[in-house]
């Protein structure tokens, strides 16, 4: 899951980054609106997360951007703001949470990690495909109860997938979807990874599908083939 921070303190900016990327977020960290601006015209993000008190402009300023462009990426408000004025501006803007500074990073991350589910129409922790549950806030994927061994990337790649399941995934989204920012990963490596997956979830009743020229797909099965 990538997110983009639009942050200007340097401490908490650098606080979160480190804190979500430890969590297996790719992160990228921008301290203005203007930058923030751009890179959401190039770059797919899952979920923002955004100061209002910045050196150019006020972080409203993005939301309205991002809403009157019809993009729908969940941006969570955080900020030392706590009028209630602020709050409510904010989410009849179309921001998706308000949290108020100081706040702990395991919330944070619980609420990135919830609007992302509600985003992708999911509003459940535990996800089930045939005998493959993974467990979004525990990072883990078990089959028939046992956990399956996975790197962070594999990690990473399995949860898009999943909850991206039904529909095609491009090699180029699951590039976005687990680098940050001048971090290089080749479509060889993604498929790496997949190729890895598909052995650990090997008769798991979820197998990931190669759509030739596009992408994968993630479906289960009845659980006995490929
Ligand atoms: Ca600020």
């Amino acid at each position: 899951m990538r997110i983009m921070i639009v942050e200007d303190d340097q401490t908490l900016g650098k606080a979160m980054s480190a804190s979500l990327t430890y969590s297996e977020f790719a992160v990228d960290w921008v301290g203005t609106v203007a930058d923030a601006r751009h890179l959401v015209t190039s770059e797919n993000y899952d979920a923002v997360v955004l100061d209002l008190g910045l050196p150019d402009r006020d972080g409203y300023d993005l939301v309205r951007h991002l809403r009157g462009s019809g993009m729908s990426v969940p941006v969570l408000i955080l900020t030392a703001r706590d009028a209630v004025e602020d709050r409510v501006q904010g989410l009849d803007l179309g921001a998706d949470d308000y949290l108020v500074k100081p706040v702990a990073m395991a919330e944070l991350q619980a609420r990135l990690r919830a609007l992302i589910r509600r985003s992708h129409g999911r509003g459940d922790s535990q996800v089930r495909m045939g005998r493959l549950q993974l467990d979004i806030p525990g990072k883990r994927a078990l089959l028939d109860g046992q956990a399956v061994e996975l790197s962070g990337r594999e990690w990473a790649v399995l949860e898009y997938l999943v909850i991206h399941q039904r529909r095609i995934v491009s090699k180029e989204q699951l590039i976005q979807a687990i680098t940050g920012l001048g971090q290089d990963l080749s479509g060889n490596a993604i498929e790496a990874y997949v190729h890895r997956l598909r052995n650990k979830l090997e008769a798991s009743g979820a197998v990931i599908r190669t759509v030739r020229g596009l992408g994968y797909m993630m479906e289960e099965t009845d659980g006995t083939t490929l």
